[in-house]
């Protein structure tokens, strides 16, 4: 099934499969965090945000949003569709924390009025700089099209999601997404999305279940990645 390694990021390897359509995502237990400046392992990160990613993409299918997820097929590796990722990471906020505290001088925990979707270059090199719509189109990483499907998928998914985790006690804080261009041109939501990508808190005690525990050495990083997958299970 695993073939030639045709990718290696810093949480992720993509493989090739005996099909060409399709894909191996394998999640590892490495943890990066300020562009790779601060570097750990969480043990069994790779097998909980698989598990989470799965559950979360198998939800985002059954309500209509194209995915690249296929299926699940072992405790740290999933199928998805081969697509080419578009070179943006997609954010969207619904309280503000993170780069919104640092760069723009929002109090922490401030609910915004209306989701916030910023657009982020995805380029290890240049340290994923924020940028503009009119930035995308002169760089021609997707066209006007792309953008308003990217950006009218994001919101859906963000209210999907909003639900999907207020029903098990945790506020959606904020998110990152990628999104990849199948063969036929068709755009699906790719990469993942799990405790590495997101900002959950817990709905009553606003405690911080993701990546926050091991950017700032918070503690029970662990922990806190099993109790949302244990949360979604
Ligand atoms: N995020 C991510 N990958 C990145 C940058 C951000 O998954 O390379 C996620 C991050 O986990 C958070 C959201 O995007 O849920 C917003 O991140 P922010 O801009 O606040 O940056 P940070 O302070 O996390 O670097």
């Amino acid at each position: 099934m695993k073939n030639k390694l045709i990718y290696e990021g810093k949480a992720k390897k993509i493989y090739s499969t005996d099909k060409d359509d399709i894909y191996l995502q394998e999640f590892k237990d490495d943890a990066t965090a300020f562009n790779g400046l601060k570097k750990d392992r969480i043990s069994h990160k790779g097998e909980i945000n698989n598990f989470i990613s799965s559950v979360i993409f198998s939800y985002l299918k059954e309500n209509s949003i194209p995915v690249h997820f296929l299926e699940k097929i072992s405790e740290t590796e999933m199928l998805v569709s081969r697509v080419n990722i578009i070179k943006i990471e997609v954010v969207c906020r619904n309280i503000a924390a993170g780069s919104l505290v640092k760069k723009f001088g929002f109090e922490e925990g401030k609910e915004l009025e209306n989701p916030l979707i910023e657009f982020y270059y995805k380029s290890d090199e240049l340290g994923d700089p924020l940028f503009s719509e009119d930035h995308i189109l002169a760089m021609k990483l997707a066209d006007k099209n792309d953008l308003d499907v990217v950006r009218k998928m994001t919101k859906y998914i963000n209210t999907l999601l909003i639900k999907f985790f207020s029903e098990k006690g945790i506020k959606l804080v904020d998110f990152k997404l990628e999104f990849g261009k199948d063969k036929n041109g068709n755009i699906l939501l790719a990469d993942e999305i799990s405790p590495d990508t997101c900002r959950l808190w817990d709905s009553v005690t606003n405690k911080k279940l993701d990546k926050d525990r091991f950017r700032f050495d918070l503690g029970e990083v662990e922990e806190s990645y099993q109790e949302i997958k244990n949360r979604l299970s």
